[in-house]
């Protein structure tokens, strides 16, 4: 029998809970041909997210925790899930049902009859969310595959089912600044993309505001692209070649007309202009700086408090 790991992140989910364990054990009923084992992940919640998954792993013993020490974000929390996985396949799903777990039974199948290593969701509407959201969400997706060569679909969701085989490339990718949406698209496999309207969440409320995903957003061009890096050169050297244009321009005027000193103006035009991009350049060249630095501290991607094992 084939085992499926469900990895389930929860930050303050405590309203969320109930209904998803509710309909996921309802979809694990009719997958009979599968044995299940639920990974939770509490990622420092403050409600009582701990408390419903400790009485949740004593009532149903596939229901297994990771209690994190603090709160370390959804990436951290997803790999934990997945260092914790022993199934043959294994799916990752927000608490919240925006993933709907009815599309499981299809996504198994892609896997297990149609020959592909993993079967991913992508939103086709981003309905329900502010638009000003929406737009900078699209401006990011397309900023992003112009830098990278790995695809960053637009709309893909974290919802997706795996093989042990392309569970165990993605944690061999051990960095700290994670940004999972690329990494499973840089591992490669064969992807099934299964496509849905988006839904709302079905209590609680999202843990993302616009700072945080803008602050997401860089993390996932600093991590897959350094096109960012060229910038330097590129503006160097256009530049270079407008001062020079600009250079011949002066001299040819001087010979024929004289010199009045004037073009205070142009001056510190061209001081701010050009302070401004070196400022510019310095700050993407620390933003690399800063990630390579963190990535040398080696500290752990999440540190656990507590498990179901410390329940028993
Ligand atoms: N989440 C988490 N840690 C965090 C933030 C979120 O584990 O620091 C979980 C959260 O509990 C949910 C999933 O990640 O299961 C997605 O979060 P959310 O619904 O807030 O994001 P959205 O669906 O709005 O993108
Ligand atoms: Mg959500």
């Amino acid at each position: 029998m084939k085992r499926i790991t469900i990895i389930v992140p929860c930050y303050n989910e405590q309203e969320a809970l109930p209904f998803f364990y509710k309909e996921i054990t309802r979809v694990a009923e009719e997958m009979s041909e599968c044995e299940f084992e639920f990974v939770f992940v509490n990622d420092g919640s403050k409600d009582s997210t701990l408390d419903i998954l400790r009485d949740l792993s004593k009532k149903d013993e596939r229901v297994r925790y990771i209690s994190f020490s603090r709160n370390f974000g959804k990436e951290s929390a997803m790999y934990a899930g997945l260092e914790t996985s022993s199934g043959d396949y294994v799916a990752i799903m927000d608490a919240d049902m925006q993933d709907p777990p009815d599309l499981l039974p299809e996504m198994y199948k892609a896997i297990t009859k149609e020959g592909y290593d993993c079967a991913a969701t992508r939103r086709t509407t981003r309905q329900g969310e502010p638009p000003i959201r929406s737009f900078f969400a699209r401006c990011f997706y397309k900023l992003v595959n112009k830098m990278t060569s790995v695809e960053i679909v637009d709309g893909a969701r974290d919802f997706r089912l795996m093989t042990r085989q392309m569970v165990d490339s993605v944690l061999s990718m051990s960095e700290r600044n994670r940004f999972s949406k690329g990494i499973f698209s840089w591992v490669g496999y064969k992807t099934k993309w299964l496509e849905y309207v988006n839904r709302e969440r079905v209590a609680g409320e999202t843990k993302w505001n616009f700072w945080k995903l803008f602050l997401y957003s860089i993390e996932g061009i600093v991590a897959f692209t350094t096109a960012p890096l060229a910038l330097a050169s590129v503006v160097g050297f256009i530049l270079f070649l407008a001062a020079c244009v600009y250079g011949l321009f002066i001299i040819i005027k001087t010979l024929i007309w004289g010199d009045p000193v004037t073009g205070f103006p142009t001056l510190a035009c061209l001081v701010v202009f050009i302070g401004g991009i070196q400022l510019l350049v310095m700050g993407i060249m620390g933003q690399y700086l800063a990630k390579a630095y963190l990535e040398t501290k080696n500290r752990p991607i999440y540190i656990v408090k507590e498990t179901e094992k410390d329940n028993k």
